[in-house]
């Protein structure tokens, strides 16, 4: 059988797909040969030609690599019998796409099987009341997409408890590497708000795993990059949703202050600070795309520059909260506990941006930028992204010799920098985090241009990126990549530091022919 499927591998890297119409639909189900030879009950496999664009790209939209198929699943037996497959074949591989949000192919597989995860059960909901034994919790796919969980669990009246900034992404795509937003002070990454995972291994069996069931493949999967299993469903923790936000954003000029403040909020015992904390560097001038402008939240408040001193840099920083509360909330108790907090803070006076919103409005505010860039022809554009993990220990240099230095005129879009707790996070997943200390900062450089030549080209955001790494390893910066992309086992070697021989561990373990998520090329696929 497999010999048969093989037949239809190209040889190299050029011979085109076997194609179908090539029409516009994104499955086509007509491949004569795929179906029988996978022995799928009822998922429907796409080796046409629309099918191979849509598998071929990613947000990222840098990285191009064609599949051999493109595979619709109808359960995960049929993910558990594909992954069988082809790891009984000399050379296939499989790769699970979430919604194709990463930036560098990490969903890809060359010649391979690429896994359509939103085909995956998307009515699954299956919501377990609080007790006293623990909080709420829905199983969901891992193919479904956070903002369709946000909503099913609003009709509740509750909520998953950390966030990415984006819900636009699936839930397996960010467990496959933390999840983190401005809720990960206090609750930890999306990876410490799971209880329980369902997982296809590499050698094609179902597991159920959790901190006392198949704990290594549970830890390992988490932040695993995909390398151990496929995430077919996931126990997401809940909590009382709230109603509405306050929705704060404070400038400074200081770095040294903003850094004080945004730990001070984090180190706040729980539940006496805001619900959400995050930050963001930005240039002080009028650009549309990285000065003043970027920092109101409402139209008709203006950023008054006259109120910056007259010693303020060429970047500024803006520290970015939020306080949840119900409607029924007196609004000068909600005044007391943001006046309460923000009271002693070291910001400018009168550079103080306060909205008040809907909780899911707070949640979904990405899904706005998304349509205003669809519409600008941006959001399709390439995204050379770079994210990093900074430790408390490094910030301050990286400051003057990224923001300041490199990174002085902007990038583009927005650059996010805010501090994170340690202990929120768990040692025992796959997850690298800097060396050293109890706080660390995420540091996201999310490009938004438009394609060249109207923006810059992408290579040369690529090399800026490439100067920034540079910097950081000459400087000996405490540092780790986050949503990390390297081209060669050596640097995976050096990324995983400590974490290496538990990985590959592992691998050998879950995922022994390295069938899985080829596109990070961590390891190569044995015969
Ligand atoms: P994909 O890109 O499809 O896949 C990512 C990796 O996970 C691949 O290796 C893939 O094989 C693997 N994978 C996918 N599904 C599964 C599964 N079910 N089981 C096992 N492996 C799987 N990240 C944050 O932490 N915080 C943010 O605020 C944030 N904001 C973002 C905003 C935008 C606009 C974008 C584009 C990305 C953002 N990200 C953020 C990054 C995002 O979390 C990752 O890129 C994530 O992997 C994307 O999810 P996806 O579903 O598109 O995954």
């Amino acid at each position: 059988m497999i010999a048969y499927l093989e037949r239809f591998i190209p040889d190299n890297d050029t011979d085109p797909i076997p194609q179908e119409d090539g029409g516009d639909r994104r499955h086509d189900s007509h491949s004569p040969v795929l179906p029988d030879s996978l022995g799928l009950h009822g998922s429907s496999v796409d080796s046409g030609k629309a099918a191979a664009v849509f598998a071929s790209r990613d947000f990222g939209g840098m990285a191009s690599v064609q599949p051999l198929a493109l595979i619709c699943p109808t359960g995960p037996e049929d993910i558990a019998r594909t992954v069988r497959a082809a790891s009984a074949s000399t050379h296939l591989t499989v790769a699970a796409r979430g919604n194709g949000h990463s930036i560098n192919g990490q969903a890809m597989a060359h010649m391979g099987l690429v896994i359509d995860m939103r085909c995956l059960d998307p009515d699954l909901f299956e919501l377990a009341p609080g007790g006293p034994h623990g909080p709420p919790s829905v199983v969901v796919s891992g193919g479904a997409l956070w903002e369709d969980v946000l909503t099913r669990c609003l009709e509740h009246g509750l909520s998953p408890r950390s966030f990415t900034d984006y819900l636009g992404l699936t839930v397996g795509g960010t467990l496959s590497n933390a999840g983190v937003s401005g809720q990960a002070f206090r609750y930890g990454p999306q990876t410490s708000n799971v209880t329980e995972l369902e997982v296809i291994t590499g050698k094609g069996t179902v597991s159920l795993c959790s901190e006392d069931e198949n704990s290594d493949l549970f830890f390992g999967a988490l932040g695993g990059l995909g390398q151990f299993g496929i995430i077919t469903k996931a126990r997401i923790l809940l909590q009382p949703a709230p109603d509405m936000v306050r929705w704060i954003r404070l400038v400074y000029t200081d770095f040294s202050e903003f850094t004080r403040d945004a730990e001070w909020l984090i180190t706040r015992p729980d539940g006496n600070s805001f619900s959400y904390v995050e930050g963001f560097v930005f240039v002080n001038s009028d650009d549309p795309a990285n000065g003043w402008p970027t920092v109101p939240l409402r139209p008709d408040h203006p950023f008054e520059q006259e109120r910056l001193p007259p010693t303020a840099g060429s970047v500024l920083y803006c520290l970015e909260l939020a306080l949840n509360y119900r409607r029924h909330d007196l609004p000068s108790a909600v005044n007391s506990v943001v006046e309460g907090l923000t009271g002693g803070l070291g910001f400018v006076e009168g550079l103080e941006f306060h909205a008040n919103v809907d909780y899911s409005e707070f949640l979904l505010r990405v899904k706005r930028v998304e349509q205003l860039a669809k519409a600008a022809g941006i959001w399709e554009a390439p995204h050379p992204w770079l994210n990093l993990f900074v430790s408390k220990s490094s910030i301050a240099d990286f400051d003057r010799t990224v923001f300041r230095g490199i990174l002085r005129e902007g990038i583009g879009g927005p650059m996010l920098v805010y501090p994170m707790l340690r202990n929120r996070w768990d040692s025992r997943t796959s997850v690298v985090l800097p060396d050293s200390g109890g706080i660390f900062y995420i540091v996201a450089l999310l490009r938004f241009s438009q394609p060249y030549p109207d923006g810059p080209p992408a290579e040369m955001q690529v090399a800026q990126n490439r100067e920034i790494v540079h910097a950081c390893n000459k400087k000996g910066f405490d540092y780790k990549l986050y949503l990390p992309h390297y081209k060669c086992q050596e640097d995976w070697k050096r990324h995983f530091g400590d974490k290496w021989a538990k990985f590959v561990d592992r691998k050998n373990r879950f995922d022994p022919m390295a069938v899985l998520a080829p596109g990070h090329k961590i390891f190569s696929r044995s015969l």
